[in-house]
């Protein structure tokens, strides 16, 4: 059984007899026996620990498009976990139980990177998620979690808001293979009224991730009725993707549900997602998705050279398969973006929730059987081609 309470490096004495915390922009400062915003690090005979390695509130095995990636390894399973806290505060919040956990009691499963690990391979999973809530309160750990799975040939996800300093951000980002940032709007406004953060720092993390790593990135914007989803923030926000980071970045443009401290506004109509589709294509995004809504015209993936459709999808259920053996299309040969590795997977729309304990280590020649067992619910994808693992940008 591991510490739940371990060191930690990114913090400094301020000489007013505090310490800060320097792992994100909040820039905690602590007196002994403090907490810092997230909760989940503190101040402890008098140096910044983490108090939550090795526990998880969960695990679940999810469609890899759930996280959302739809670009990285379709139709694969991941085992997604999270722990407890969070470095913002987003009054929309759609996992407030676990990321305003203030019961470290929450985290009931006790679970060792190496377990983790090999529970990613015996149930089949190509890639673990940190989840749920943001990786960034739990570096150390995440870290140690990325470096078992790589270890064990499985890929590590980080699904974040970027809200994080450039020393630990560079630091994470060496162990992560890809990522969903949440850009929550275009407007410091939103971003200090709503989320009790800043626009700046996520701009800066989303730059670092683009230009300075080989992690595959995508974006994810939670459009709010009358919050963030005016036609002028969609088109500043997607002009700068579009001109900052490059065409290739897809962008998911997802359904909001009343909850947390945010119940007062109505659910995300269908027809804005596919507005903010439309204003993101316009502006030279290639791939543009909705989410968390039946929408499969908007959901699907196109060549964006000659529009052919290549990847067929309806929420997170996979259709026909028509990229080639390479990943091109089939139509005009010009390469899709993405990381493929091998045909796509069958987890098809599951959810599967999962305890550690009592997951066998699988054999090493029955991970790829695992990765595709058969689906009860699925139809199998309708291809026979096959692609290799690469990383493309064609911007
Ligand atoms: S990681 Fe947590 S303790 Fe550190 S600055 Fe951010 S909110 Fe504060």
């Amino acid at each position: 059984m591991v510490s739940s309470t371990v060191a930690t490096r990114y913090w400094h004495r301020t000489g007013d007899g505090r310490v800060q915390c320097d792992v994100c922009p909040r820039a905690c400062r602590l007196r002994e026996g403090q907490r810092g915003f997230c909760f989940v690090r503190m101040r402890q005979d008098d140096a910044v620990v983490l108090t939550t390695y090795g526990r998880s509130s969960g695990f679940c095995v999810d469609p890899i498009e759930k996280k959302p990636l739809n670009h990285f390894l379709p139709g694969s399973s991941v085992l997604s976990f999270g722990t407890a806290g969070c470095n913002l505060g987003c009054r929309f919040c759609q996992n407030w139980d676990i990321s305003k956990s203030r019961e470290i009691d929450t985290l009931a499963d006790a679970a060792t990177p190496q377990a983790i690990a090999s529970a990613a391979r015996a149930l089949g999973c190509r890639s673990v998620a940190f989840t749920y809530n943001d990786p960034v309160i739990f570096l150390e750990y995440a870290i140690d979690v990325a470096d078992a799975c790589r270890r064990a040939g499985i890929k590590a996800v980080a699904v974040t808001a970027g809200y994080m300093c450039p020393e630990p951000r560079a630091e994470f980002y060496r162990h992560i293979d890809a990522a969903n940032v949440d850009l929550k709007g275009f407007t410091s406004g939103f971003y200090h009224r709503v989320c009790l953060a800043g626009l700046d720092p996520v701009l800066q993390t989303l730059r670092y991730l683009r230009h300075e790593t080989s992690v595959w990135l995508e974006i994810t914007t939670l459009l709010i009725s009358g919050l963030n989803d005016s036609d002028q923030e969609l088109d500043a926000m997607t002009r700068w993707v579009a001109g900052q980071l490059g065409p290739d970045v897809p962008m998911h443009f997802t359904a909001f549900h009343p909850d947390f401290k945010m119940r007062d506004r109505p659910p995300t109509p269908a027809a804005t997602l596919a507005r903010a589709r439309r204003i993101a294509l316009g502006n030279g995004i290639r791939h543009a998705y909705t989410g968390n809504v039946h929408d499969p015209a908007g959901q699907s993936t196109y060549c964006h050279y000659c529009g052919e459709l290549v990847i067929e999808r309806d929420w997170y259920r996979l259709g026909g398969w028509r990229l080639t053996s390479d990943g091109r299309c089939p139509a005009c040969d010009t390469p899709m973006a993405g990381v493929f590795d091998g045909p796509p997977g069958t987890w098809g729309a599951r959810r599967q929730p999962v305890q550690l304990a009592g997951i066998r280590p699988a054999a090493p020649d029955s991970s790829r059987r695992a990765q595709n067992p058969p689906d009860r619910e699925e139809q199998p994808c309708d291809s026979t081609t096959t692609h290799s693992a690469r990383c493309w940008s064609t911007a």
